[in-house]
């Protein structure tokens, strides 16, 4: 059983349907791979990744209830997100993105958790804005587990370290979060994750997508991040629209 692709040209009640049906699929899904991990499938919770998605797959998501979405830029959540909370008070929004300094205080305002603090001046700033707005959001450590130069997040045999700084910082660290290479067992990864969340008494793993989101929840994940699955592909709205 697999998601249905969300067709460039649908629209309407036949769009409203597909994301309807997939997040049914998916949510289904999630509570198999729970069961045979022997975990309570209320223990996961599904992050709908809304990131570069058209506002009417948006709307479709919130029409079958969806209400936690994860996005990836700080101005493309700032463009969407504030018009819909007032329609939507329960909605929660992860920033699972990279995050410059320079965004900071936009972050903070906006979003209800930031899962991609990653290096000590990040760390920095944002405890001294939830600090100064008196907004203490929970955060995720981003551990880049394949050391790849071009992906975020702080080394494993860094992360202890780290997470140390943080906490000591004042930050209110929840979970570790992590993007495995795409050309590796991904299962490697999730392990590696949840090995230096245990060492640290962190409880949340932000780990899986559209591709791997079942292995991720036998490795224990409590948060997967599903985009594709859910809305269909990122690209073909693009080309529909000359962007
Ligand atoms: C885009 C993205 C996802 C979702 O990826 P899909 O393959 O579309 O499910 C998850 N996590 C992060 C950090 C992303 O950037």
């Amino acid at each position: 059983m697999s998601t249905a692709p969300v067709g460039s040209s649908a629209s309407g009640e036949a769009l409203a349907q597909a994301i309807s049906g997939n997040i049914a699929t998916i949510r289904n899904r999630i509570a198999k791979a729970a069961l045979a991990a022997r975990r309570d499938p209320a223990e996961i919770r599904l992050i709908a990744v809304s990131k570069a998605q058209p506002a009417d797959r948006i709307q479709a998501a919130l029409a079958a209830g969806q209400r936690l979405f994860g996005e990836n830029r700080v101005q493309e959540a700032q463009a969407r997100w504030p018009d819909l909370r007032a329609a939507h008070p329960d909605l929660e929004i992860h920033l699972i993105g990279p995050l410059q300094t320079n965004k900071v205080k936009e972050a903070v305002a906006l979003f209800d958790a930031i899962e991609t603090v990653d290096r000590p001046k990040l760390a920095q700033a944002l405890a001294a804005e939830m600090e100064k707005a008196g907004r203490r959001l929970p955060c995720y450590v981003q551990v880049n587990t394949g050391e790849e130069e071009q992906k975020a997040g702080a080394l494993p045999e860094e992360a202890d370290g780290f997470i140390a700084d943080c906490r000591a910082l004042g930050l209110d660290i929840v979970g570790l979060m992590c993007i495995p290479p795409v050309e590796e067992e991904a299962g490697l990864h999730f392990a590696l994750l949840r090995e230096i969340a245990r060492r640290n008494g962190i409880e949340r793993l932000s780990m899986g997508m559209s591709a791997d989101y079942e292995a991720a929840i036998l490795f224990g994940a409590t948060e997967v991040r599903v985009g594709t699955a859910i809305f269909g592909d990122r690209g073909d709205w693009r080309q529909l629209v000359g962007r």
